[in-house]
């Protein structure tokens, strides 16, 4: 890691993780806003019948509700935390940021007996405070570098030719298991939950396997190495 913030390079690469710089053809499928009845045991069973394992980024207030379900997910897939309540961080204080996060490592810890060592920004806004809060918390920021703003509800075919277009090796696809917090009840992710299966197959058929964030962030880590 060292190494690593000294390269020239290391620019490039920012602060948040958003890709791995790999040759190799592996994609991270990543979820968020879960878990979210039934949208995310209906992904669990694709998942475990393709044999993906994939990482999700969960609000701490998601898994409060859904607890055995978050553990259920963690049990098998890479996890993240994705802050309590889902709120815009970017101005936030320091202390509501912390806040957020240490609310949702604890909740997370509970349900599921792991620490995250992940963060996502909810919304994605990430900002120096956001980072560097997260950082001091012993967590890494995660990006992505492929979406299919699949919460506007296009259709599953739509999600699967965005996620298709955007994969490149080393990439993040993000997808929405869930909606926010309880704050939207009326999530409906049966969209992106009928694209899952397409994703998975097409991407195979252009020779991708699937990895978690984790192994993405180690076969970065290590790529200067070889
Ligand atoms: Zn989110």
């Amino acid at each position: 890691m060292v190494q690593q913030s000294l390269s020239p390079r290391s620019r490039l690469y920012g602060p948040v993780f958003w890709h791995a710089r790999t040759e190799r053809s592996v994609m991270a499928l990543t979820f968020d806003d879960g878990p979210c009845l039934p949208f995310t045991e209906q992904l669990l069973g694709i998942l475990d019948r393709e044999g993906v394992t994939a990482t999700f980024f969960m609000p701490g207030a998601n898994v409060r509700r859904e607890s055995v379900l978050a553990a259920e997910v963690a049990s098998v897939h890479a996890i993240g935390n994705h802050s309590f309540t889902h709120p815009y961080l970017l101005w936030s204080h320091p202390r509501k940021i912390r806040e957020e996060i240490e609310r949702a490592q604890d909740v997370i810890q509970d349900a599921t007996g792991r620490v995250p060592d992940l963060f996502r920004a909810p919304h994605g806004w990430y900002g120096p405070q956001v980072i560097s809060t997260a950082n001091s918390l012993g967590l890494e920021c995660v990006g992505w570098s492929v979406m299919a703003w699949d919460w506007t509800r296009p259709p599953a075919q739509t999600i699967h030719q965005r996620i298709l277009r955007g994969s490149t090796p080393g990439g993040i696809s993000l997808l929405h298991d869930g909606q926010d917090t309880d704050v939207f009840p009326e999530a409906d992710r049966s969209r992106t939950i009928a694209a899952v299966p397409q994703i998975i197959e097409s991407l195979r058929e252009e020779g991708f396997s699937f990895v978690t964030v984790p192994e993405l962030i180690w076969l970065d880590r290590h790529r200067q190495l070889r």
